[in-house]
């Protein structure tokens, strides 16, 4: 979803809503979206000062990290970019070049690629780990078995491993 910046500048109103439906995302590590993400986004300009806000919920997909089945979980992600022209830059002049880079996003275009925005405000709110349950048993090292279906007796078989060049010595 890409918007024409320069069409909304032109237009006598200073706040917009943008509402759009995305039905596909690139993100990591293979998560994929469980439904169709509807979206709106408020933009409005302040001088030089474009900002874009909104929020929604996510319904996410991919691979538990500890057992590889299906897990399912959901984001409440908030947008909320400030946005200036590169040409506007002189404007920010009494900020740092520090502050311009953690407040701003930099436009080169006046096409903004709301997908884009979407998906790394996403990123951002992904979790360090995908689960399917907080208590997720995973997978035993030594069978293979998914331990949330089966019960397996090799962690009471495993010899310590010093335990065993023990052993070997013995012989
Ligand atoms: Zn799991
Ligand atoms: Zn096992």
């Amino acid at each position: 979803m890409i918007i024409n910046l320069a069409k909304l500048m032109n237009s006598n109103d200073v706040k917009h809503r943008v509402s759009f439906i995305m039905d596909k995302l690139v993100l990591p590590e293979d998560i994929k979206l469980e439904s169709p993400l509807e979206i709106s986004l408020d933009i409005a300009f302040d001088n030089q000062i474009i900002t874009v806000e909104g929020d929604f919920e996510v319904h996410l997909h991919s691979n538990c990290d500890r057992c590889i089945e299906n897990a399912s979980f959901a984001l409440n992600v908030t947008i909320k970019e400030k946005l200036i022209k590169q040409s506007d830059l002189c404007y920010l002049s009494n900020l740092s070049q520090e502050t311009i880079d953690e407040e701003y996003q930099v436009l080169y275009s006046l096409d903004l690629d709301l997908t884009d925005l979407v998906t790394e405000n996403i990123i951002l709110n992904l979790p360090t780990k995908i689960l399917c349950s907080e208590a997720c048993k995973g997978i035993c090292p030594y069978c293979g078995k998914n331990l949330n279906k089966e019960k397996c007796n090799c962690a009471n078989e495993q010899i310590d491993p010093r335990l065993a060049i023990l052993a070997e010595f013995k012989k």
